[in-house]
């Protein structure tokens, strides 16, 4: 197999398309004497319209909103007419009966204006989502009309995650951003100073940016001006398949990538925290099927960077864990490639998550050691110390040893371990496809040869495990089968 161009959907069907419409200095309409007519009015207005309210002579006066005298709202007591549509950048209104409302989505749509009839989707061309509001930065949550009340529930999530301080950061990019434009950098120098920008602000929210902030950007700009263009590799650990447990500098980077290269072992929904724009290419490492070979993809990835790209070579679980990131490594120091490193969770931890077990016990597991069972040639290796393996006082974590279980088991028993040692084989971790198989060192075998175990699998042995949670096995195999296998 030779690196394939994988063109996955970017992006899966929109219900609505969320855009960020500027508002200053144009006009906006709306109809009716409501209090939601009078808050969209109000929230129009924030958004830089003038506001025509046009509220028809009604038995009851008219709510004290609608009428509140707001610099930018002008309110007329008539009933509207089709000429009210001309040259309005929308229209909002709150009518009584959907005959009215079919009248006015006509007579706007003859005037080529959107119009949002509150409260009657079905003649609505847009609508108003919930709001977070760090002007300049600006968040919209919109469910489709499907759920507005978990569009609220969402909105508060995210009123905490964002501090408030985002809002002098926001500002401070709007000023600085001619400055840094003006600086004629190629787009990778540019791209870099943002991100030391973004990373102070993540640094510092509540701090308002300062000068002394603006002089150390400016000056990290003249560097990133001499390395101009410069490409760079990032190995980032994807985790075991749950996207929660990625990093959050593992997210930052995924964001930023131009390019991606990454192992089948690493889950679709991980993928999905990508830029859109990356390119995402799969260089399928598996265990017993064919794949790319490390030399292909080490001089792929030096030849991305040295051509500019910020590439993100993802893996499952932690890089630094039977990931040969060693060699990649020392193939982007032998070109003179930048390289960083950030870790994941390696499987054993994702594992022992799910099964609520510590790895290490003060009575029975002070040594935690992981093993591949996999050797260069896809055998058993043959310099595994069955010794150390077989201490009862240790846990061990045999990753890709599916074909070789039985020869393991046997190995093991032959070094002196007691069969009923307790053996826990966990397929797809953190996944929601996981399933856990309690067993014994004696037994495990059979647990592959009972069960059709197509995603990856991991072993956790040792008297540690006797803790392990029991019961539900867990779902079954995900008939998909989208998450590679070892
Ligand atoms: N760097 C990875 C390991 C890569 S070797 C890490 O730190 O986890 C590939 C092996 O890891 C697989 O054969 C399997 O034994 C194990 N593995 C990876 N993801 C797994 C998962 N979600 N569930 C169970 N085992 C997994």
């Amino acid at each position: 197999m030779t690196p394939s161009l994988h063109e996955p959907e970017r992006i899966a069907p929109l219900a609505v398309l969320p855009v960020f419409y500027r508002l200053g200095g144009k006009d906006a309409l709306v109809i009716g004497a409501t209090q939601a007519a009078a808050w969209k009015a109000e929230l129009l207005a924030a958004a830089g319209a003038r506001v025509t309210v046009i509220a028809p002579p009604a038995s009851d006066p008219p709510p004290s909103a609608a009428v509140a005298p707001e610099p930018a709202v002008r309110t007329l007591a008539r009933r509207w007419e089709k000429q009210d549509l001309l040259g309005m950048a929308l229209v909002v209104a709150d009518v009584d009966d959907d005959a009215e409302a079919a009248r006015l989505a006509a007579a706007a749509r003859e005037a080529g204006v959107p119009a949002n009839i509150i409260d009657r989707p079905a003649f609505c061309d847009f609508q108003f989502g919930s709001i977070v509001n760090r002007s300049p930065l600006v968040v919209g949550i919109s469910t489709d009309g499907a759920a507005p009340v978990f569009g609220q529930a969402i909105r508060a999530r995210i009123e905490m995650l964002l501090p408030d301080g985002f809002r002098r950061w926001a500002e401070a990019a709007r000023e600085w951003r001619p400055l840094v434009q003006s600086l004629g950098l190629p787009l990778q120098g540019r791209r870099r100073i943002w991100e030391r920008f973004v990373d102070a602000a993540f640094r510092s929210p509540d701090h308002a940016p300062s000068e002394a902030q603006r002089q150390a950007l400016l000056a990290s700009a003249a560097n990133a001006g001499s390395a101009s263009g410069r490409g760079r590799v990032s190995l980032v650990g994807a985790g075991p398949g749950d996207p929660e447990l990625l990093t959050l500098k593992a997210v930052r980077t995924l964001q930023s990538a131009d390019v991606i290269l990454y192992d089948s072992l690493v889950s679709a929904e991980v993928l999905d925290f990508a830029r859109r724009e990356a390119e995402r290419i799969i260089v399928g490492k598996r265990g017993h099927r064919p794949s790319c070979k490390q030399g292909d993809i080490n001089a792929l990835m030096v030849s991305l960077a040295a051509a500019g790209k910020h590439v993100v070579r993802l893996k499952g679980g932690d890089p630094l864990v039977f990931g040969r990131a060693g060699e990649e490594i020392a193939a982007c120091r032998e070109a003179g490639v930048d390289v960083e490193v950030i870790p994941g969770i390696t499987a054993a931890s994702g594992a022992a998550a799910s099964l609520e077990v510590s790895l290490t016990h003060r009575d029975h597991a002070r040594r935690l050691q992981y093993i591949t069972a996999h050797a260069k040639n896809g055998k058993l290796p043959d310099d595994l110390d069955w010794t150390a393996l077989a201490d009862p006082a240790a846990t061990t974590a045999i990753y890709m040893g599916k074909l070789v279980v039985a020869e393991v088991s046997s190995r093991l028993v032959a070094a002196g371990m007691n069969p009923a040692t307790p053996a826990v084989v966990v397929e797809n971790a953190t996944l929601k496809r996981e399933r856990r198989f309690h067993s014994t060192v004696g037994a495990m075998a059979s647990v592959f040869a009972e069960h059709a175990l197509d995603g990856p699998c991991i072993i956790l042995l040792g008297w540690a495990m006797s803790e392990a949670r029991r019961g539900d096995v867990g779902a079954p195999a995900d008939p998909a089968g989208t998450h590679g296998g070892d």
